[in-house]
């Protein structure tokens, strides 16, 4: 192929090797490259370093959609003055480093409602996609009835499986699943499964002593509550609603009739 021939090809090329930002860019920068006699060797890897940058952009935007955090509820818009129970520091910490999640370590988030634990959670888990993890958010109603039916197609193992995917696997409310609605077997399961390996972060109105009414029989509940505690964070936020306290200070702002 002659030169004039390779350079008529480079955009086929560049699209079966599936270069899409070198093939965006390399007409640009080769004509840069060539004004000013650049070395061929940095051309060359200024055109990668750029494509390996938006590789990386396109996959943190593929696994932030994947994730379903709800919108918003990132950690700079928490309020760590309205929660004293619980420490600025140890949660920056969190959502700053990563070591918790490559050991398989849990968090658990406990606090009555409208206390931020949810807020908190999708906010853990927006600082984990961006350095590079795959999350998911989930209610754990849904998730309780979606491994209940994989279970009902002898399919439980391989929905578990399927989850590994997650670095972590956030189950918000899980108090709301009550053992009478749903067989919540599937969430030992889950716990037994994901146990040393990957990490769970659960948020839940009730501490331990009532998880009795989660889980099918006591020996189960005080089993999974071992296996989740081992290697674990707990936050406890016990503070007033932070809900109940925006509506009161929007009522109190209200100009009198
Ligand atoms: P919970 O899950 O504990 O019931 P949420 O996380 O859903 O509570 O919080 C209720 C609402 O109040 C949400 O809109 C949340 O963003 C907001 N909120 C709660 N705590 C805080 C806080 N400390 N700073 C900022 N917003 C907060
Ligand atoms: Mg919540």
């Amino acid at each position: 192929m002659t030169d004039l021939g390779a350079e008529a090809q480079l955009p086929a090329m560049l699209t079966q090797l599936r270069l899409p930002t070198v093939a965006r860019l390399w007409r640009t920068l080769t004509e840069t490259a060539d004004r000013e006699s650049w070395p061929a060797a940095r051309t060359l890897a200024a055109l990668l370093e750029h494509e390996i940058a938006e590789r990386t952009q396109r996959r943190t935007a593929r696994h932030l959609l994947q994730a379903r955090l709800p919108v918003g509820k990132t950690i700079d818009r928490f309020d760590f003055t309205a929660v004293t129970s619980i420490s600025k520091a140890r949660v920056t910490a969190l959502a700053e480093g990563d070591g918790w999640l490559a050991q398989g370590t849990n968090i658990l988030l406990f606090g009555p409602p409208g206390v931020g634990k949810s807020h908190l959670a999708a906010a853990l888990g927006h600082a984990m996609v961006d350095v590079g993890y795959r999350v998911l958010f989930t209610r754990t109603t849904d998730l309780v009835q979606h491994l209940q039916a994989a279970r009902q197609d002898l399919k439980l193992a391989t929905a578990i499986e399927k989850l590994d995917k997650y670095h972590l696997l956030i189950l918000d409310d899980l108090s709301y699943v009550q053992k009478s609605q749903a067989e919540t077997s599937v969430i030992f399961e889950l716990i037994s499964a994901r146990y040393e390996r990957r990490s769970l972060l659960i948020t839940a109105n009730q501490p331990f002593g009532e998880w009795d009414a989660i889980f099918p029989d006591p020996a189960m509940t005080v089993a999974a509550i071992d296996r989740l505690v081992h290697h674990s964070v707990i936050l406890e936020m016990n503070t007033d609603s932070y809900r109940r306290k925006s509506a009161e200070t929007r009522r109190l702002a209200k100009p009198a009739a």
